[in-house]
């Protein structure tokens, strides 16, 4: 069998980077091991665009909101779904300090920022004392909506293998050439011929032979899934943690943003922090139904890896995405495509070629 490309997971990143490269008529083959447990199936799927203590706005989110909505309202339009909806976030200040960093920020924020003005209705449904701020607009992405029906339609081209990748079965084919010119490469991997393979591994990238020494710093997050009745579904609520409307109409609260852990397991500690913030917080009566945790696949830089490894032409990557996948994965995807098929250049903050010294070692 004959491809353009192989791509390796079918989180965010590689049900992006397919769907664009199959759109662009090119053959590829995806292959990923349907680990229940990766971040792509865990998060809760906001894009919020600013950040932080200090509220401010996140890297290139004015290009990065008005792209990843058009495209995944297109993907969604492929796939006959609705993947992404505005959900402002309404944030109920913890103190009356974090009230007036708030309404600091509104002026130099604009875009972003506002005052809520409908504490009434709120006070049917939460506790608090210092107001509400709105961050508007965000969005929250269906991602697990997207990896399912898109995974359908990759079993229905017959181009997804469901297994474990393992780069001991990955044969790089150098093609020396007389004349001058670079020489070319191309993959096999237990008998499929392929110009490149693309690792969109997630956190598993850090383990991968061609990639590990990027600077990975894995980060673990953990929420609880909780059934709330009569709790408006048309905002995303935060205090200290969010309170994001989920699938099967239960809410996603979370999230612990752990650089030391252990294992992957979910942790008591949370769940009571989860239990007391909702206690304090939340009106109605509450039912926590499930408790999941995973690690983002996070780097001490806060950038994307995008693009091919400096000793290897046939061999690329998009992954890196940290925190927030679902703004970045759209527009650097569309990136990664640009430049495999037309050499249209990566914004070299995320490009790979940056770790040119590391990954040459
Ligand atoms: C608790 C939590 C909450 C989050 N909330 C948000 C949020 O609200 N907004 C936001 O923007 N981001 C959020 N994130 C971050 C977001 O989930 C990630 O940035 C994004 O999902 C990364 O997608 P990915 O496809 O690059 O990696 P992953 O989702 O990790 O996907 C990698 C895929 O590769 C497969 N794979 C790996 N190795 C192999 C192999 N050897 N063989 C075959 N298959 C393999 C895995 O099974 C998986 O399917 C959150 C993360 C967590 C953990």
């Amino acid at each position: 069998m004959e491809v353009d490309y192989i791509i390796v997971g079918q989180g965010l990143s590689g049900s992006f980077l397919s769907w664009k490269l199959i759109k662009a008529g090119k053959k590829v083959v995806v292959i990923d091991n349907a680990s229940p447990n990766v971040a792509s199936k865990i998060a809760s799927g906001v894009i919020n665009p600013v950040t932080g203590r200090r509220i401010v706005s996140t890297w290139m989110i004015d290009n990065l909101l008005p792209y990843s909505f058009e495209a995944y309202t297109a993907f969604g339009s492929d796939l006959n779904a609705t993947l992404i909806s505005q959900k402002n976030i309404l944030d109920f200040h913890p103190t009356q300090q974090m009230q007036l960093a708030f309404k600091d920020k509104i002026p130099v924020e604009n875009n972003y920022l506002r005052c809520n003005e409908d504490e009434g209705e709120l006070k049917k449904f939460f506790n608090f004392n210092y107001g509400v701020g709105e961050i508007n607009p965000c969005y929250l992405i269906d991602v697990s909506l997207l990896i399912s029906e898109w995974r359908t339609q990759l079993i229905e081209k017959k181009v997804l293998l469901e297994e474990d990748f393992k780069s001991e079965n990955l044969a790089i084919i150098s093609h020396t050439s007389e004349s001058d010119l670079p020489i070319e490469e191309t993959v096999e991997y237990k008998g499929i011929k392929a110009k490149k393979v693309i690792f969109c591994d997630g956190a598993k990238g850090a383990e991968n032979p061609f990639f590990k020494l990027l600077p990975y710093a894995k980060n673990k997050g953990e929420a609880v899934i909780a059934e709330i009745d009569g709790l408006p579904r048309n905002n995303i609520y935060k205090h200290g943690l969010s309170l994001v409307p989920w699938k099967d109409n239960l809410w996603w609260i979370g999230s612990t943003y752990d650089w030391n852990f252990s294992d992957l397991n979910p942790t008591a500690i949370f769940r009571i922090k989860a239990e007391q913030t909702l206690q304090h917080w939340v009106k109605l009566p509450y039912k926590v139904v499930g408790h999941l945790a995973t690690e983002r696949p996070a780097n001490l830089e806060r950038r994307p890896f995008v693009g091919l490894h400096p000793l290897h032409s046939s061999i690329g990557i998009l992954n890196g995405m940290g925190t927030k996948g679902c703004s970045l994965v759209p527009y650097f995807a569309n990136e990664l495509t640009a430049y495999l098929l037309n050499n249209t250049p990566i914004n070299p903050l995320a490009d790979v070629q940056r770790f040119r010294k590391i990954l040459s070692r």
